[in-house]
C-alpha cells in the first residue's frame, strides 16, 4: 500500500491528510494512504531515513523541519537550494531521498496571473517569505521588496536571494503577508477594517493597504484575516492561504503519483476541515 505523509511538529491539525486522501479517493486511488507524521526535531533525520522501508513514497515537511529535509536529502532541486528549505520528499526504491519545494511554484499557480512586470512587497523574512520571494524573482517580478520587524532578517534575505530590503513597507502592485500575523482568531475581525488600529501588528494602515492592487495573505484559516479584510472593504483582488495551501498540496500529489490532481475535490476537503498544514 503506497504511503504519504507530513512531518511536523506539532503536526495534529494539519489539512494535508484530508486534502490528499480526498484526491485518492476520488481518483481510485483505493490503496494509497496520506498520514500525519508527528516527529520531534531530534528524531527528524532517522524517521526520514526509516519511512522509505515503510513502504513510504514520499512526505510533506512542514514547521519546524523545512531546513532539515533539505540538509537530510541526497539530491535537491535548484529552487530548494536557493531557498534554503524544502517542503516535498521523494524516496526512490533504493531510500534516496530528493527534496523539492512546491510552495514557490504553488504561490504563483495560486495567484491566477503572472507577477511578470509587477512591484511586490513581501512582508516577513521567515521560510515562507524567503520562498516568496524567490518564487516572485523567478517568476519575473519587476521588483521584490521585503519588509521584516527584525530588520537585519529582511536584510539577510535580501542578500541572499537578490532582492531588496526596505525599512517599511512601500505600494506595490502585490502585496504578500508571509507573516504569521493574522493567525489570532480573535484579533479584530468583529471590527470594521478601516477603524484604526485593526491592521496594528503589521506596519500599515486600512488606507496603505489601498495602495496595493492584489492582496495574498498565507495565514490559513477559515474566514477571513484582518489584511484581507481590508483588501476586500478596498475592493481590491485577494487571495487566502488556503488556496495557496492547496496548490502547494496539489504539486506534490502530482510529483508521488505523476497523476493530475483533483483540484475541486481537494478545494473542497481544504475548505471543509478545520486546523492549520
Ligand atoms: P516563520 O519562519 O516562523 O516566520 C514568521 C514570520 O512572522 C517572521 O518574519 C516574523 O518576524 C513574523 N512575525 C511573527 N509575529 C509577528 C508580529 N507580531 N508582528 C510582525 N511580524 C511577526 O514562519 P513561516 O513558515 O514563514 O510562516 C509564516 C506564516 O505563513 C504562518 O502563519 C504560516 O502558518 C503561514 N504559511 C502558510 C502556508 C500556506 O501554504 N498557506 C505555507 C507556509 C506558511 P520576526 O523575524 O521579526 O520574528
Amino acid at each position: 500500500m503506497p504511503r504519504l505523509g507530513v512531518l511536523g511538529w506539532p503536526v495534529a491539525h494539519s489539512r494535508s491528510p484530508a486534502i490528499h486522501n480526498a484526491a485518492f479517493a476520488a481518483l481510485g486511488m483505493g490503496g494509497w494512504r496520506y498520514q500525519r507524521l508527528p516527529v520531534a526535531p531530534e528524531l527528524f533525520e532517522q524517521t526520514v531515513r526509516a519511512l522509505p522501508g515503510s513502504g513510504f513514497l514520499g512526505a510533506n515537511v512542514t514547521i519546524p523541519h523545512k531546513q532539515a529535509a533539505l540538509a537530510v536529502a541526497d539530491e535537491a532541486s535548484g529552487a530548494a537550494r536557493e531557498i534554503g528549505a524544502a517542503n516535498t520528499l521523494s524516496f526512490s526504491p533504493d531510500g534516496a531521498i530528493a527534496a523539492e519545494n512546491t510552495d514557490a511554484p504553488g504561490l504563483i499557480a495560486a495567484l491566477g496571473q503572472s507577477p511578470r512586470g509587477m512591484r511586490a512587497m513581501v512582508l516577513g523574512a521567515g521560510g515562507s517569505a524567503r520562498a516568496a520571494a524567490w518564487a516572485l524573482r523567478q517568476a519575473g517580478a519587476a521588483e521584490v521588496l521585503v519588509w521584516n520587524r527584525t530588520g537585519e532578517r529582511a536584510q539577510e534575505l535580501a542578500r541572499e536571494l537578490g532582492v531588496r530590503a526596505v525599512k517599511a513597507p512601500q505600494a506595490a502592485d502585490l502585496l504578500v503577508n508571509c507573516t504569521s500575523v493574522g493567525l489570532d482568531l480573535e484579533a479584530g475581525l468583529e471590527r470594521s477594517p478601516s477603524e484604526p488600529g485593526v491592521l496594528n501588528q503589521l506596519p500599515l494602515t486600512f488606507d496603505q493597504v489601498g495602495e496595493y492592487s492584489y492582496v495574498v495573505d498565507l495565514v490559513y484559516r477559515a474566514g477571513s484575516t484582518q489584511l484581507l479584510a481590508a483588501a476586500e472593504a478596498h475592493g481590491l483582488r485577494t487571495l487566502d492561504g488556503l488556496e495557496i495551501l492547496l496548490a502547494q498540496g496539489a504539486l506534490s500529489f502530482e510529483l508521488w503519483t505523476g497523476r493530475k490532481p483533483p483540484i475541486a475535490v481537494m478545494r473542497r476537503a481544504v475548505r471543509e476541515q478545520g486546523g492549520s498544514l
